[in-house]
């Protein structure tokens, strides 16, 4: 163990009087800061966040964005946190540590959209990940057009990666000014990229086909495409396990292409494995190389 010795430390003059001592040890993983809602099932959400970031060999830094009653079937109901709370809860871990990377996940308010705009703006450094929860499995709606334009207006044009599914990603890039607007995904793609993000993963499980595709677009086009063979059932969290697998390989060095492929391969393991611990849908195993299911 080593020590290191405190003089005056601004941002916690209250303690420095009293204990001149601290244990100090290096950081032996990179922190990666995630904004979600709370999901009390562990299948999504924060607790999904945490669980992949931990199993991907990252610390995990969770603020609390809104709190969800929801078990594995559906969402019931949410209750937004308090903008101020967002950004005092991000503020605190931000300037107590380095962060190697963030991720966004559900919102919850424009207000809150905003805060974390302006926190994110100060980081610009820091690899963001921005993964655009709209709705539920099931569908029900966890973000209003206010809040979609909120996002295409503070938060997309600070992206490295934005990481929606086919249904998301039409929906982040429709033109509301063009009757029956229905662009193809490359035409989305095109379009969000335009709003300045810099990478965007489009995720094709929402599509027809015995395989899933996903497909990485940068300004200059496809920069690769990945078909897995479709797996039968439903699953809660894939999304938010596949946005924060990305962020921690991030945060451990990888560049987006390299992050994207590797994160793919380890969530289609945690739905390869995934297990039903409730009466709907399955949840992916984030640790299923603790127990030695990794047959392939
Ligand atoms: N975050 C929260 C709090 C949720 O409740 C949900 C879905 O219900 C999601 C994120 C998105 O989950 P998924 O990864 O299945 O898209």
């Amino acid at each position: 163990m080593t020590y290191v010795r405190i003089g005056f430390c601004p941002i916690l003059p209250t303690l420095t009087p009293h204990a001149k001592v601290f244990p100090m040890s290096i950081a032996p993983m990179p922190a990666v800061l995630v904004f979600a809602g709370t999901d009390p099932t562990g299948g999504a959400g924060l607790q999904a966040d945490i669980l992949t970031l931990a199993s991907m060999g990252c610390h995990p830094l969770s603020v609390v964005t809104a709190v969800t009653v929801q078990d594995t079937v559906g969402v019931d109901d949410f209750m937004p946190m308090d903008a101020d709370w967002i950004a005092d809860q991000a503020r605190s871990v931000l300037e107590d540590m380095p962060v190697a990377a963030i991720k966004i996940g559900m919102i919850g308010s424009v207000e809150a959209v905003a805060a974390i705009a302006e926190i994110v703006s100060d980081y610009p450094d820091i690899p963001l990940v921005l993964d655009p929860v709209l709705t539920s499995g099931r569908g029900d709606p966890l973000a209003n057009e206010e809040l979609l334009d909120a996002l295409r207006d503070l938060l997309l044009p600070q992206a490295s990666i934005l990481t929606p599914n086919s249904l998301e990603a039409r929906r982040l890039a429709e033109n509301p000014d063009e009757e029956n607007d229905d662009p193809e995904l490359s035409e989305c793609a095109r379009r969000l990229i335009d709003m300045g993000c810099e990478y965007i993963l489009i995720t094709g499980a929402h599509e027809q086909g015995a395989q899933v595709s996903n497909t990485l677009y940068n300004t200059r086009g496809v920069v690769h495409r990945l078909n897995w063979d479709r797996l039968p059932g439903s699953y809660h969290g894939s999304g938010c396990t596949l946005a924060s697998a990305i962020a921690a390989l991030l945060a451990l060095g990888q560049d987006v292409s390299e992050a994207v492929k590797e994160a793919q391969e380890y969530t289609y393991q945690t739905l390869k494995n995934a297990y039903r611990p409730g009466m709907g849908q399955f949840i992916p195993d984030r640790l299923y190389w603790v127990r030695g299911d990794d047959e392939d």
